[in-house]
């Protein structure tokens, strides 16, 4: 049965083995151009052929050929073209099983085994887990051995790879077979037969019949194993398979044993004999020999028995196959014995009992070994789940590493972004902080500037104020003294001047009223600005009620009208003589600059978000646009005295006034259809004008 596994072997191995020596020293040059050249892919497949070559030839050159597997190994790995390294190391593998260097085979094995699953074909990953299969049926070890055998039959499935398949089946078959399960090895075997009848695999089929053949004669069904050992020679013979053919007659000739066809058995031993010579298959003769020679015992053909045993224990001698003598001694014994020659029949008992006892011993030895083997495997399988984790760790840490790598790369690149951030940004403060320092500096000065000339300006003003309010007031009496004077000589002597006496007389009462209007506005207008008087709550209806009665002379004279819309006007914080002086500035104006119209002025007052909002409407002559604020400016008149008298100094007191109370002053008109003048009251309380109680300080 071995022969038959070992036979099935170098068939599904085929290599090449023509002219290699010279195709070896042609490798060999092309290895050295390709190394030179660099080209690594090209290098790795020679490498690769060349271990092929090598270990085709002869068990000198497995040490060669491993060297070039690992070789192309190494740099197809380095180059990452993992489909090569994979075919360098099941190479690699081989070469070590064949040199029965299990440990280093299974290793290999597993290395490729580990290798990337998408970068690697899975057929020879299914190959790899048959040897390793093998390795461990030739160690004893079965279930290991089922296992990888399932495990490439599973690949091979996946793949659909039916010689992948077959060959599975049949090695299953065998694992069986070694554990005596004759009836599931028979099913293996029938499964892989089937499956290389389909394919026509002829090799492997008759393996697969020489097998059947084998497990048949176990089960002691020697109709069924002559059945399948007959057409397994058979197919030998039709392909011509010398060893094949010899097999399958040594194996016949047992069946006719079996059937005790005596003269079939001896004719088919004698053909394996001769074939086995032919072929120098040492061992399968000594086989047979001894085979033909116990046919002879049990056909009573004790000398011709002797013969085939003197010749193969010679042949056992020099293949020192101790197993094999003690077994023909055993058989010399039993020959002599039928011989009637019972000192020589003693003797090779002897003979037979001192090798049996040393071949126990061997036996003991190689059960040792066996176990010594098992117990590297054992170590080795170890020593691969270490490696296994460690490259696991390994490929952690390094990822681990990496990530850590990343991790600093990415926190210093932050930091360095922070700093250069900051530095920017420190800069750029440093910068703006200049900036600012400069501009506060130059604020300062400027504020310092300002407030300067506020004092220079205030002072000035002050001083102005001072001479205007001085001037006005001292100049109004030398003013009034010209006006009684003139007053007292037109009364006196007027009847002594002619015509024009008496029209210079006029002018100089009308000049002196005039001045002294200008001087009572001035004085007004100094007094207006020239300090904060204090407020108190002020009853408009009141004022307005006062101003009425002040005018009242002229609104007769120019038949004018004062209308009072809201007859509740209300009470505000001010001063009661400014509030006065302010009304009574506006309602005046409505009526000098009126229109063809007899002058009508309307007194309005109305809420605001921040207090109250007067206005003073008139259906006089109007103000054009341009005009609009300008006639808040001192002295400014848009029209002669003999249009329309006044000094220009009015509306400019109302806005100082309006100012001092924290409002405005503003009008709205159209030229030719009147104006409303507004001004506004912040910080009033909000009360309407009903509390006559408050009114305590006298009109001015
Ligand atoms: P005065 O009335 O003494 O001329 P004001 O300061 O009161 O001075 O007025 C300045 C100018 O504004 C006036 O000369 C006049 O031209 C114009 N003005 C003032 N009030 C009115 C008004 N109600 N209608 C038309 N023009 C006006």
């Amino acid at each position: 049965m071995k022969s038959i596994c070992l036979l099935l072997f170098v068939l599904l191995v085929q290599i090449p083995t023509q002219a290699w020596g010279s195709k070896v020293d042609s490798l060999l040059n092309t290895i050295e151009l390709l190394q030179k050249e660099e080209n690594h892919q090209e290098l790795v497949k020679t490498h690769v052929k060349l271990g092929g070559f090598l270990s085709s030839k002869s068990e000198e050159k497995y040490e060669k050929a491993i060297y070039h597997y690992d070789h192309a190994t190494e740099i197809a790995l380095n180059e990452g073209a993992y489909a090569l390294a994979a075919e360098a190391i099941y190479g690699s593998g081989i070469s070590h099983t064949r040199m029965n260097n299990f440990q280093k085979a299974l290793k290999k094995f597993h290395h490729l085994l580990e290798l990337p699953e998408d970068k690697t074909e899975k057929k020879i990953k299914g190959n790899a887990n048959t040897q390793i299969s093998t390795i461990y049926q030739k160690l004893g070890n079965y279930e290991k051995a089922f296992e990888h055998q399932m495990q490439g039959l599973l690949i091979f499935e996946v793949e659909k790879d039916s010689t992948g398949i077959a060959n599975s089946y049949y090695n299953i078959g065998t694992i069986f077979f070694y554990q005596l399960q004759y009836e599931k090895a028979l099913e293996s075997y029938k499964k892989a037969k089937e499956i290389c009848d389909a394919l026509g695999k002829e090799h492997i089929i008759y393996s697969c019949l020489a097998a059947l053949g084998s497990v048949y004669a176990k089960l002691n069904l020697q109709k069924e194993s002559l059945d399948y050992n007959s057409r397994s020679l058979e197919l030998a013979e039709k392909l011509n398979y010398k060893t094949g053919i010899a097999y399958a007659k040594g194996n016949i000739g047992s069946n006719f044993v079996a059937q005790k066809n005596y003269i079939k058995a001896e004719e088919f031993y004698k053909e394996a004999i001769q074939l086995k010579t032919e072929i120098g298959d040492k061992n399968g003769v000594i086989g047979n020999k001894v085979e033909l020679a116990q046919l002879y015992l049990q056909w009573k053909k004790a000398k011709k028995a002797k013969k085939y045993l003197e010749e193969a224990l010679i042949s056992a001698k020099k293949l020192h196959s101790r197993g094999r003598q003690s077994d023909i001694y055993k058989n010399l014994a039993l020959v002599h014995d039928q011989l009637d020659q019972p000192l020589i029949a003693y003797k090779y008992n002897k003979n037979y009992v001192s090798l049996k006892d040393s071949l126990l011993n061997e036996k003991t030895l190689e059960e040792m070994g066996q176990s010594k083997r098992r117990f590297d495997v054992q170590k080795s399988e170890h020593e691969i789940q270490m490696l296994k984790k460690g490259n696991e760790l390994l490929a952690k840490n390094e990822e681990i590493r990496k990530q850590q790598f990343c991790l600093f790369a990415i926190t210093s690149f932050a930091f360095l972004m922070f700093l250069l951030w900051n530095r920017n940004k420190l800069k750029y403060q440093n910068k703006v902080n200049k900036l600012l320092e400069e501009k506060n500096l130059l604020l300062n000065s400027k504020n310092e500037e300002i407030h300067i000339k506020n004092k220079q300006l205030e002072l000035s003003n002050e001083d102005l104020q001072q001479f205007a309010y001085v001037a006005s007031h001292d100049l109004k009496e030398p003013l009034r003294m010209i006006g009684s004077y003139t007053q007292l000589l037109k009364r006196k002597y007027s009847a002594s001047f002619d015509e024009s006496g008496n029209e210079f007389m006029h002018y100089i009462v009308d000049a002196v009223g005039r001045m002294e209007n200008l001087l009572n506005d001035i004085l007004d207008f100094s007094r207006a600005g020239s300090q904060k008087l204090p407020t108190t709550f002020v009853n408009t209806n009141d004022v307005v009620f006062m101003v009425e009665s002040n005018l009242r002379h002229r609104l007769e004279m120019l038949n004018a009208t004062l209308v009072i819309k809201n007859k509740q006007l209300p009470l505000i914080k001010a001063h009661r003589t400014q509030l006065l002086q302010l009304l009574q500035n506006l309602i005046s104006n409505g009526m000098k600059f009126r229109g063809e119209n007899d002058p009508i002025v309307e007194i309005d007052a109305s809420p605001s978000k921040s207090g109250y909002v007067f206005s003073v409407k008139d259906n006089g002559i109007g103000i054009s646009e341009e005009n609009l604020e300008k006639v808040f400016e001192m002295f400014r008149r848009l029209h002669t005295q003999d249009e329309y008298e006044g000094t220009g100094i009015g509306l400019a007191t109302c806005k100082r006034i309006v100012a001092t109370w924290g409002g405005d002053i503003w009008v709205e008109s159209v030229e030719g259809e009147g104006s409303t003048f507004f001004f506004s009251v912040p910080n009033v309380a909000l009360q309407a004008a009903v509390a006559p109680e408050m009114e305590t300080a006298p009109v001015a």
